[in-house]
């Protein structure tokens, strides 16, 4: 289930919000049969291997039939890896009696799960969770004693969702370039494939402003409508203004783990821009994409936007927004990012350009990169996030909060 946060001429998805844990593996709310560990063991295996027969031994009635028409569709697809286990560090068995009333007469489990695929030589896997349905006869018996996978659909409902990709709607073909491997649409390809060398422009940009990330290959999926990117991100976000977006998450069963990132992008939209627009608004995204690793529970959205604005070039489209006058008091609030009139948003994302471009003119990118390292590495641990701004910046630049809200403030004027 991915969260996504809509702006305005791009978009992305943040580390969603954290949750104090320990660093001590956290415990299973409910034993899973070690019969469902092996089934999702060997479902992982047939998409890896693009083996159908044994998907099909894994899987049952209509799910049966989707998911082998999906496997088709990823026919040109080279998983490096494809595993899917469950998590149950954080929920039991949600099969609840609406659940259970769709499968009469069998033996019912809903667990949480996790996805990872790696795709060829992408940098890190991409983690997706949703919500599985197993199924046997009571009886049980034979292969995963009886038990096969019936749905990943059942707690929609609920907001739940499981993983959507691009191989769900059609067959996908491949495009590949020096840092991106493309997925897309046989109907598309020949749109897209001269882009690759914009896609390539904004790379540069983005990795010579912030070098050395461990992320040097990125799957960008570009769908083919905006219809399909509506499923895949299942709707929970207006697309109308959408251009591109970067999306990863955050494993904490043991502490607080980044996950890969993957690039979703509007192509009928981002080709309405002149070239110099789509490079700045991937950069953007790269940005984002690139930090990932480095960036903690405590970085703020203002933090991540500045960054993202003054080092991809995209600063520029909201800086017409700042007012003369009532600077506000602080750095603008995450909700800032997403809620209110457009110009509001706009002036959110001018107040976080400005504040890291304070910085920036103050330390160099050197220090700004320290910054952002000594922020994100503040992980499990006690604190707001003011507190844990306040204390990077302190140990890392010796300066003061107090010291770059007011020369921002000063700027703002
Ligand atoms: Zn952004």
């Amino acid at each position: 289930m991915k969260r996504l946060v809509p702006l305005l001429a791009a978009l992305v998805l943040l580390p969603q919000a954290a949750f104090a844990q320990t660093e001590s593996p956290t415990p299973e709310i409910q034993q899973v049969p070690s019969a469902i560990t092996s089934l999702l063991d060997d479902y992982g295996r047939a998409w890896q291997t693009h083996d159908v027969t044994l998907l099909g031994k894994t899987t049952s009635g209509k799910f049966a039939r989707t998911d082998s028409r999906a496997l088709a569709n990823a026919g040109e697809v080279n998983f490096a890896e494809f595993k899917v286990r469950t998590l149950t560090q954080f929920s039991g068995n949600l099969a609840y009696s609406r659940i259970r009333s769709l499968y009469p007469h069998m033996d019912v489990r809903t667990y949480q799960i996790e996805q990872d695929t790696r795709i060829a030589y992408e940098s890190k896997s991409y983690e997706e969770d949703g919500a599985f349905t197993f199924i046997r006869p009571p009886s049980g018996g034979g292969d995963y004693d009886g038990w096969r996978i019936a749905s990943k659909n059942d707690l929609d409902v609920l907001g739940f969702f499981s993983p959507s990709n691009l191989w769900d709607s059609s067959p996908v073909s491949i495009l590949n370039g020096q840092h991106f491997i493309i997925l897309t649409h046989p109907v598309v390809t020949q749109e897209v494939r001269p882009w690759l060398a914009v896609a390539e422009k904004a790379f540069a940009r983005a990795s010579a402003f912030w070098p050395g990330s461990d992320v040097k290959t990125i799957v960008m999926e570009v769908p083919a409508t905006q219809a399909e990117l509506g499923a895949i991100t299942h709707d929970t976000a207006d697309l109308s203004n959408f251009v591109a977006f970067v999306s990863s998450g955050v494993s904490r069963e043991h502490g607080y783990a980044p996950t890969g990132p993957r690039m979703f992008v509007n192509i009928g939209h981002l080709l309405h821009y002149p070239e110099s627009a789509q490079i700045s608004v991937l950069a953007h995204e790269l940005i984002h994409a690139l930090t990932r690793n480095e960036s903690g529970p405590n970085t703020p959205t203002w933090v991540e936007e500045g960054l993202a604005d003054d080092g991809g070039g995209t600063e520029s489209l909201f800086s017409h927004v700042l007012r003369g006058a009532g600077a506000p008091t602080n750095f603008p609030p995450a909700e800032k990012f997403v809620t209110g009139g457009v110009s509001d948003i706009q002036a959110a994302y001018a107040e976080a350009d400005v504040a890291m471009q304070v910085l920036l003119d103050k330390f160099g990118r050197p220090g700004v990169v320290k910054f952002y390292r000594a922020l994100g590495a503040e992980r499990v641990v006690p604190g707001t996030e003011t507190y844990q701004v306040r204390k990077a910046l302190q140990d890392s630049l010796h300066w003061t909060y107090d010291d770059w809200v007011a020369a921002w403030r000063q700027r703002l004027r």
